[in-house]
């Protein structure tokens, strides 16, 4: 079969899979359309169990020499990768945003560095693992050894970011790797596998599969030689990814959705409160992170308000790829489908919209930025993740009350609060349940640090070493002391 390109804002790329370091195309296809206005962008080959056999054992047979090259023998490939990512952001950034519908500017000026530094902070990180533990009888020393093939699985939401911080310390630990990208967006990894080709990364040890979640992300989480499987998604898919996962005893690393709160107590700055609680919208509300559930103060709940409907007015939904758009389209129809019928049964039941509600006038997938009142706190909206610019407006009258509204939920991903009082936020820092606290801030990521939720939004931690703990086989090395003297 000749190979399928297609050009994308000007961006020359391929559709087809990248197995064993060839592009492999299948007879199936899947018709990919960008929201930003409906066009139609690429038929990408569509795989499955077979597409996915191919590419496990590629990466299995990828898998001995990479593991064999020790950090120090990936750092300088994977070095390569990142630079090359930063010296190509001008065309993974348009491609990301047709594909996506998210912000050109956003995507030029921070996710494509940050994709970057997702390859490269890993690929330094992995120089320093490893320590002896001294005990009475024996130098314990501890190992982090390479498991062998990963499987990643990722979401439609942020694919190019998200595919990076889960690839950048697969492969520094020594992993190959089968990435199943997103197929409502699956563009831009197909330009990161061409980029990673480009940087000296040896043919096998990234293969990417495209494809529908129930056939190729599946056949890929079912499969018996992968031994790590790392998945962004939502949580009814990682309850049938981890199904099979179990099949195999595999261990799994799972980011999943949330409902998180955002507190705003009496005595917090409040036009940093509202500027926050305004960025909730970012992406169109379709952010795992995004805290939905504003739960405000009684005292100053009219004073935030004002200052958060300012905040919105201000806010430009439209075209993602001009730069005063601070708003873009949702994902898909499916997904606008979805969106609204959230909306639509909680006014049903006796919410009221205090501004948005419906479509935006710029267009089919344009989501008006949301606010409702009024939403029950045993309703679907106060406790299932949206996904979309859709935020809930709930007050409290003291702290206890606050913690309760936050808690009460089946998820434990993030949660902000603002208060100027350091021991209230310490207090409530320890109390709420979530993967991520921010105190006075927002969206602050930083790789070093652990990453992941509690309950329903997720299994394990990544970041820093922990993505190490979890993607190596952990050994230790007990040597009796003087046993060779
Ligand atoms: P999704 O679960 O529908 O899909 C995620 C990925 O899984 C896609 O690649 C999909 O093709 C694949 N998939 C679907 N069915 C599968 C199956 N049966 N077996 C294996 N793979 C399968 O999620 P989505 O709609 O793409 O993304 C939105 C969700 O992701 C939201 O819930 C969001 O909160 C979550 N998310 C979480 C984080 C985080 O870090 N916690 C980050 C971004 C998104």
């Amino acid at each position: 079969m000749p190979p399928h390109t297609v050009e994308v804002e000007g961006v020359e790329l391929s559709t087809d899979h990248w197995i064993g370091g060839e592009r492999v195309a299948s007879a199936e296809r899947f018709a990919v359309r960008s929201p930003i206005d409906g066009t139609h962008l690429a038929e990408v080959s569509a795989g499955g169990a077979g597409e996915v056999d191919a590419a496990v054992a590629a990466a299995r047979s990828a898998f001995p020499a990479w593991a064999g090259l020790g950090p120090e023998g990936r750092a300088p490939i994977l070095r390569r990768f990142a630079e090359a990512i930063r010296d190509r952001a001008d065309e993974i950034a348009p491609v990301e945003t047709a594909d996506v519908g998210s912000l050109l500017v956003g995507n030029r000026m921070a996710v494509v560095p940050r994709a970057a530094h997702n390859i490269a902070f890993f690929a330094e990180r992995a120089l320093e693992l490893g320590e002896v533990i001294d005990s009475e009888q024996a130098l314990n020393e501890v190992r982090y050894d390479p498991s062998g093939v990963a499987a990643l699985i990722t979401p439609w939401n942020a694919p190019f970011m998200l595919t990076t911080w889960k690839l950048g310390p697969a492969l520094a630990a020594g992993s190959s790797v089968v990435l199943k990208p997103p197929e409502w967006a699956p563009l831009s990894c197909s330009l990161l596998a061409d980029i990673a080709a480009g940087a000296g990364l040896p043919p096998g040890v990234l293969n990417l599969v495209q494809g529908i979640g129930e056939d190729a992300g599946a056949a890929l989480a079912r499969h018996p030689d992968v031994a790590r499987i790392s998945f962004t998604g939502s949580t009814d898919t990682a309850r049938s990814v981890g199904r099979s996962a179990a099949l195999n005893l595999c261990p799994v690393s799972f980011e999943l959705g949330g409902k998180s709160p955002l507190l705003v107590f009496a005595d917090a700055d409040l036009d940093a409160a509202a500027q926050t609680v305004a960025a909730q919208y970012m992406n169109a509300g379709q952010v795992c992170l995004a805290g939905t559930r504003i739960l405000v103060e009684a005292e100053i709940a009219e004073a935030l308000r004002q200052k958060l409907a300012a905040a919105v007015a201000a806010l430009r939904v439209g075209d993602p790829r001009e730069p005063g758009t601070r708003m873009g389209p949702l994902i898909h129809p499916e997904h606008f489908a979805r969106v609204s019928g959230f909306v639509e049964r909680a006014r049903a039941a006796g919410a009221r919209a205090a501004w948005g509600g419906g479509r935006h006038e710029a267009g089919e997938l344009y989501f008006e930025p949301t606010l409702l009142d009024g939403v029950e706190r045993d309703s679907e909206l106060f406790r299932k993740e949206v996904f979309g610019p859709v935020l809930s407006w709930h007050t409290f009258s003291d702290e206890d009350e606050a913690v309760e509204l936050a808690n009460d939920q089946e998820y434990g991903l993030a949660a902000t609060l603002f208060s100027k009082s350091e021991e209230r936020a310490r207090r409530v820092a320890d109390r709420v349940v979530a993967g991520t606290v921010w105190v006075n801030c927002y969206f602050i990521r930083e790789l070093a640090a652990p990453f992941g939720g509690s309950r329903n939004s997720g299994i394990g931690r990544e970041g820093g070493s922990w993505s190490f703990d979890f993607f190596c086989d952990l050994k230790n090395v007990a040597v009796r002391k003087g046993s060779f003297d």
